[in-house]
């Protein structure tokens, strides 16, 4: 009950999709625009086809896996045909917009449609430490269930085929917000010539200890309540934030990684909030509906 699966796209991210399907005995024909990277999944087991329309073919099932939505296009828009009857499953990053607009598109040839998101790096794939969001068609993704589970925990996340790509760059976006203090904090600490691994137990442990910040901050924006239950009001943040830029500059460091967010403390602290928590701050982001 291995179904035949079609995987479009060998870079590093479709590889590894690729080598996890073979691994679980799905049978798998792969394309690539450069072709050699094949290579290693024929030695695998893999067939290769010669072009996107001779791959989706060969599998009921199809996984895209490109650089963008314009790749997606680039390699599909001449093969839509074959799509008709069978389940797509676009593992390409995007926007919600690029995948509701792709969502149609795909209706629009009878593909059964889901969207996906990756939370995980290649050499995750296939271990307990990935996990995939999806979201678009239920039908396809529990028709799909077995193969999508080989990559890691599968996240079903509703109908809305934006919802997966949303959420995606949302867990991005945090992290990037991660990559931010921790490349900042490092350039503090080098500034004075100490070597960077003496520091990173103790950030790693301050890190771990503030990790459930973010439950506290959404079950105050949810109650939309940021008056009760202060430990660490606004005001204090504002006055305490201007000595993280202050520092930086007299270190030799550029505050540019930090600075937006001390604006945005001031800001709400100058519009009467300095009493509230620092999670108030949300409501100077959300800036009309979305498009
Ligand atoms: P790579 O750069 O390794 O591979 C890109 C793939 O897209 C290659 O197969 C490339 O083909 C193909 N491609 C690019 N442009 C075109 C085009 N115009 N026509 C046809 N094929 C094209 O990227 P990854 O495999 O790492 O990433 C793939 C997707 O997975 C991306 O959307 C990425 O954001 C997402 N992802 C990646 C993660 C990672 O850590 N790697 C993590 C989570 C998601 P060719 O070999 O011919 O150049």
């Amino acid at each position: 009950d291995r179904p035949p699966v079609t995987v479009l796209g060998l870079g590093a991210m479709g590889t590894a999709l690729a080598r996890a399907l073979l691994g679980a005995g799905h049978p798998v024909t792969a394309w690539n625009r450069t072709a050699a990277k094949a290579e290693p999944l024929v030695e695998l087991g893999a067939a290769r086809a010669a072009t996107p329309g001779e791959a989706i073919a060969a599998g009921r099932l199809v996984f895209a896996c490109l650089l963008d939505y314009a790749s997606v296009h680039d390699v599909l828009d001449d093969h839509a045909d074959a799509l008709r009857g069978r389940v797509l499953v676009n593992l390409t990053n995007g926007t919600p917009v690029q995948a509701r607009t792709f969502s149609e598109w795909a209706a629009c040839h009878g593909a059964d449609y889901l969207g996906g998101g990756i939370m995980a790096v290649p050499p995750q794939i296939g271990t307990p430490d990935a996990f995939v969001l999806y979201s678009g068609s239920r039908s396809a993704f529990e028709t799909s269930r077995g193969a999508l589970d080989t990559f890691g925990e599968s996240h079903y996340l509703g109908g809305a085929p934006g919802l997966a790509a949303l959420q995606d760059i949302a867990l991005l976006s945090g992290m990037y917000g991660m990559f931010t203090g921790i490349i900042h904090a490092l350039a503090l600490v080098r500034s004075e010539g100490t070597p960077l691994t003496e520091f990173v137990p103790r950030l790693d442990r301050w890190l771990s200890s503030m990790s459930g910040w973010a439950h506290a901050a959404a079950h105050q924006i949810d109650a939309g309540d940021y008056a009760s239950d202060v430990p660490s009001n606004l005001g204090m943040q504002a006055a305490g934030f201007v000595n993280l830029t202050r520092a930086a500059q007299e270190q030799g460091v550029s505050p540019e990684l930090l600075e937006p967010l001390g604006a945005l403390l001031r800001r709400r602290a100058a519009d009467g909030h300095g009493h509230e928590d620092i999670t108030g701050i949300i409501e100077l982001l959300q800036k009309g509906t979305p498009a």
